[in-house]
């Protein structure tokens, strides 16, 4: 195994994929005006193996539909699904991200936790309003500045890796011009990166080198991760993951 098949294997042992918690996706949902009478549209954008899926899908009348990638994460979450029986109906899509095959105007909710960095920020909510009923709502997390300065090493880092990260008011003024009303931003806690993402990924890292009899790709896909532990570290601080939460404003035709 190489590469992509090589991190796919090592992340669908994962509860999650990227930092998050139960009790941050209920209170990203309490900000919304939902009317749980009603059936309920939820699209749950990269979900991997549904950590956050779950959690919406305990809403009653909800039907999530989650898309990812890959189809091995989305077996994981099946599987999940068949296990928890959650109040709402689980339905999964192997899809992109940047090219959702949804009607306009589909969903009463489009929600992406850690995942929308992989198109891009602005990109992905330009093209996802589309989908989102009128008054619809956005809830998707984001890397961004915590800060208003921070060290050149961390700077420099994060410009080769992801240059659109920037600080929440600039997130905020992104959704302001392509037509969303902001609703409310907050910072995920230091224990979503912790605790429940780079510790678990932590145990595992033993157990998949083994798996794999330590091959060199194996070996550079853990120390990649490692060093992605280390940087934040050091430097958490300055960066983290935020949850932006818009509306999507009624336009009349
Ligand atoms: N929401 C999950 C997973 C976040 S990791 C969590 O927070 O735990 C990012 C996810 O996006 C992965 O599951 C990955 O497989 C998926 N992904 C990567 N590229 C994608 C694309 N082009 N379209 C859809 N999903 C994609």
């Amino acid at each position: 195994m190489q590469g992509l098949e090589l991190l796919v294997d090592f992340h669908r042992q994962g509860l999650r994929q990227g930092p998050g918690d139960d009790t941050i996706t209920q209170k990203a949902l309490a900000f919304l005006d939902l009317d749980t009478k009603q059936k309920l549209s939820i699209a749950d954008i990269g979900c991997g193996t549904g950590a956050q899926t779950m959690c919406l899908a305990g809403l009653a009348n909800a039907n999530i539909t989650a898309i990812d990638l890959f189809p091995e994460f989305l077996q994981e979450l099946e599987t999940r699904a068949k296990e928890q029986k959650p109040n709402g109906v689980v339905q999964t899509v192997q899809a992109s991200m940047e090219d959702l095959p949804f009607p306009q105007e589909q969903f009463d909710v489009m929600w992406s936790e850690g995942a929308i960095y992989i198109m891009g920020f602005e990109k992905g909510i330009k093209a996802w309003r589309e989908y989102l009923k009128p008054k619809g709502y956005l809830a998707v997390t984001e890397i961004s500045w915590l800060t208003s300065s921070r060290p050149k090493e961390l700077n420099e880092y994060w410009q080769s890796q992801y240059p659109e990260i920037s600080a929440i008011s600039e997130k905020v003024q992104i959704l302001e011009r392509h037509g969303y009303s902001p609703i409310a931003t907050f910072q995920l806690p230091e224990s979503c990166w912790l605790d429940k993402y780079y510790l678990p990924m932590q145990k595992r890292m033993d157990s998949f080198l083994q798996k794999h009899r330590y091959s060199p790709e194996a070996r550079e896909l853990v120390e990649n991760e490692m060093e992605e532990i280390q940087l934040y570290n050091t430097y958490k601080q300055y960066y983290g993951y935020v949850f932006y939460i818009a509306q999507k404003i009624f336009t009349v035709r």
